[in-house]
């Protein structure tokens, strides 16, 4: 039935969930992700990558998005994928977009308890403050680059969410391929160049959370038990040292070094390939 208590988690529909990902990564990464999370949310969940793929194309069908932006760590490429990410919520027409790197798990009923809690139609702007301290940069959009602002953004590799009200109000400066030269003005990142648009130029405040991760934190750090109430986890550094969150369960890892599939089973414990619960 209709859920309306108060309280309740917002429905899955109301969500787009983008993922920048590049061709390299389709199976290193990709994979990882359409065997625990996106297998729970494959009709919201679209995949923005930089290359053709008859695998993913079966995998994700329309929810594949070849961008055509180049398949290089640029500024210009990656502000090219989320120029691409924002034109397809807003024509989606789903209520809140969030953004997700290839590396990230989003644990979706977090994620959908913590959107309920806010609406669509206001502005609103929620992730993780990459800093400490907002940055500054040259107003170079409305201004001429003598006047400096101060901003914060959230951090693209541990995921951020916008609300469809908001977003309507970026177009100017990030609808079809404005996005980009809206970056190139500022000469920044395309996660800053968000957090530019809204707080710089809608003069809008991003909601602080720390339920998002990226990599650049230390991740052993989250305690165990608090895990599986995060809205995105991520994982990093499988070379010196891995950089993963604590979380036991049934594999070892050696058998998930990411601890995403550790993860997953224990939100969906009826997954296939995810350990049988011993009977008594
Ligand atoms: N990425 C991309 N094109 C590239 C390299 C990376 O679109 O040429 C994407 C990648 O798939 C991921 C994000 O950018 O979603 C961040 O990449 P990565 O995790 O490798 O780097 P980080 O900045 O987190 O160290
Ligand atoms: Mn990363």
């Amino acid at each position: 039935g209709t859920q309306t208590a108060k309280g309740a988690a917002a429905p899955a529909s109301s969500l787009a969930v983008g993922v920048k990902t590049t061709k390299k990564y389709h199976k290193s990464r990709l994979e990882l992700l359409f065997q625990t999370w996106i297998s729970q949310a494959k009709e919201q969940t679209f995949i923005f990558t930089d290359g053709e793929d008859k695998e993913l194309r079966r995998k994700a069908g329309e929810n594949m998005i070849n961008t055509n932006c180049s398949a290089t760590h640029t500024r210009q490429a990656l502000c090219c994928k989320m120029s691409v990410e924002y034109d397809k919520f807003i024509e989606s027409q789903k209520k809140w977009f969030c953004h997700m790197d290839d590396d990230n798990y989003v644990i979706l009923p977090s994620l959908l308890k913590l959107l309920s809690s806010y609406s669509h139609t206001q502005d609103v702007y929620l992730g993780r403050p990459s800093l400490d301290h907002p940055i500054e940069a040259a107003e170079r959009v409305k201004g001429d680059g003598s006047v400096s602002v101060k901003f914060w953004f959230a951090t693209g590799g541990a995921g951020f969410c916008i609300s469809r009200g908001l977003a309507l109000k970026m177009s100017p400066w990030a609808s079809l391929g404005n996005f980009i030269s809206t970056a190139e003005k500022i000469r920044l990142p395309d996660d800053c160049t968000v957090g530019y648009i809204i707080e710089a130029l809608l003069e809008v405040s991003m909601t602080h959370s720390l339920l998002f991760h990226s990599h650049l934190e230390n991740l052993r750090r989250l305690p165990s038990d608090s895990v599986l109430r995060q809205v995105t986890l991520s994982y990093g550094g499988y070379e010196n040292g891995r950089n993963v969150v604590s979380i036991g369960g049934a594999f070892s890892l050696a058998e998930d070094p990411s601890r995403f599939k550790t993860v997953h089973c224990h939100l969906y414990p009826q997954t296939g390939w995810c350990p049988a619960k011993k009977h008594p």
